[in-house]
C-alpha cells in the first residue's frame, strides 16, 4: 500500500462524500493503491451512516466509530494506529486543505529519501486578525518556553514515513499535542507553504475558548517552564522586598519621615497574594494533567471498525 490517508471526521455529513470525490480525482493516475481511514469522533448527525454507505460502495475506504466525541487527537492517534501505507497523511474531511496538495507531498517524498515528513504551513491565514495575532503569540511564547522547535502556521496536515508513524505511536500520552509531538519525534521535515481554502459546509468546532485550552494544554504537555516562573518571581519579590526595607529605614533614620503603612501593606499583600494564586495555579494545571495521566485511560474507545 503506497498511501493512507487519515480523516477525523467530527459532524462532517455534508463533506465526506465531496471530499472523497475530491481525492479520487486528485489521485488518479499519481498514486496508485491507497486507502483512506475515516475516524468519525462521535459525530452527532449523520456522519456515521454516510461513512457506512461510503464503505459498503469502495473497499479501500475503512471507517473506525468512536463511541463519543474524544477530539481531533484522538482521532488522529487512531486513524495513524490503523494506518497501513509506506506514506501516511493526515487531513481534515472539510475540503480546507486540498487533496491535491498531497499528491506534491507524495512526490516530494519519492524524490527525496533524506526526508521522512512533508508538512503544510499557513503563510497567510483566512482569519480574523486578533485570532492570528493571538496564534502567533503562542508560537512565539512556546518556541522561547521550549526546547523544540514549533514552525508557526504548521498545520496537522502533513505525510509522513511510516518509520515516522511508529515513532509517533510510540507516545502513549493521553493529553496529545500534536504539534508537539511532529517536533518531539525529530526527523527530517519539508515545510511547503498552503493556503487553507474555505471549509466546504458546516462549521469550524474550535471556539476561541476551545484553542486558547488548546495552547494551555500545549504548553504544560511540552514544557515545565511555567513552573520555574515561581523561582523567578519569588526572586524578584525577594530582592525587591530587601531594597524597600532599606530605603524606609535610610527614609526613618536620615530623614525622619515615617512612612504611611497601611496603602502600600494593601498594595503588597494583593501583589503578593496575587503572585502565590497565579504560581498555585499553574502548579494546578499540572498536578491536575499528572492525576489524569496517572489514570493510565485509553486515548479513545471503538465502537465499531468497518475495515
Ligand atoms: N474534528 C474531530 N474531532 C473534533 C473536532 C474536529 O475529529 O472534536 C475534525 C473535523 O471533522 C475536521 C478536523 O478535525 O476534519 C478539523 O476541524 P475543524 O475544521 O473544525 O477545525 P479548523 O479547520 O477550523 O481548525
Ligand atoms: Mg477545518
Amino acid at each position: 500500500m503506497k498511501l493512507s490517508l487519515v480523516v477525523p471526521c467530527y459532524n462532517e455529513q455534508e463533506n465526506i462524500v465531496p471530499f472523497f470525490e475530491t481525492c479520487e480525482k486528485a489521485f488518479a493516475g499519481h498514486i496508485d493503491t491507497y486507502e483512506i481511514i475515516f475516524v468519525n469522533d462521535g459525530s452527532r448527525d449523520n456522519t456515521w451512516s454516510v461513512l457506512k454507505e461510503l464503505h459498503s460502495q469502495h473497499p479501500h475506504v475503512k471507517v473506525l466509530n468512536f463511541s463519543r466525541n474524544f477530539g481531533k487527537e484522538a482521532a488522529m492517534f487512531a486513524g495513524l494506529q490503523k494506518a497501513t501505507g509506506d506514506y501516511v497523511t493526515i487531513i481534515d474531511a472539510d475540503l480546507q486543505q486540498r487533496p491535491e496538495i498531497v499528491v506534491d507531498m507524495v512526490n516530494f517524498l519519492d524524490n527525496n529519501d533524506d526526508y521522512d515528513s512533508v508538512a503544510a504551513y499557513q503563510e497567510n491565514r483566512n482569519e480574523g486578525k486578533l485570532l492570528t495575532f493571538f496564534k502567533k503569540c503562542f508560537y512565539a511564547l512556546i518556541n522561547r518556553m521550549c526546547d523544540i522547535d514549533f514552525k508557526c502556521g504548521a498545520s496537522d496536515f502533513r505525510t509522513l514515513r511510516h518509520h515516522v508513524v511508529e515513532s509517533i505511536l510510540e507516545l502513549k500520552e493521553y493529553f496529545r499535542f500534536s504539534k508537539g509531538i511532529f517536533s518531539w519525534v525529530g526527523y527530517n521535515t519539508h515545510f511547503i507553504p498552503y493556503e487553507a481554502e474555505t471549509r466546504n459546509a458546516g462549521e469550524t468546532s474550535w471556539s476561541f475558548r476551545k484553542l486558547f485550552k488548546y495552547a494551555i494544554e500545549g504548553i504544560v504537555a511540552f514544557t515545565v517552564f511555567p513552573l520555574k516562573l515561581s523561582t523567578y518571581c519569588g526572586c524578584f519579590c525577594s530582592i525587591a522586598a530587601l531594597l524597600y526595607m532599606i530605603f524606609v529605614i535610610c527614609q526613618k533614620v536620615f530623614f525622619g519621615i515615617a512612612v504611611p503603612g497601611y496603602p502600600t501593606l494593601i498594595v503588597i499583600i494583593l501583589f503578593i497574594g496575587g503572585i502565590q494564586m497565579i504560581m498555585l495555579g499553574i502548579i494546578g494545571q499540572y498536578v491536575s494533567k499528572i492525576y489524569i495521566e496517572g489514570k493510565k485511560r485509553p486515548i479513545y474507545i471503538t465502537k465499531d471498525y468497518l475495515d
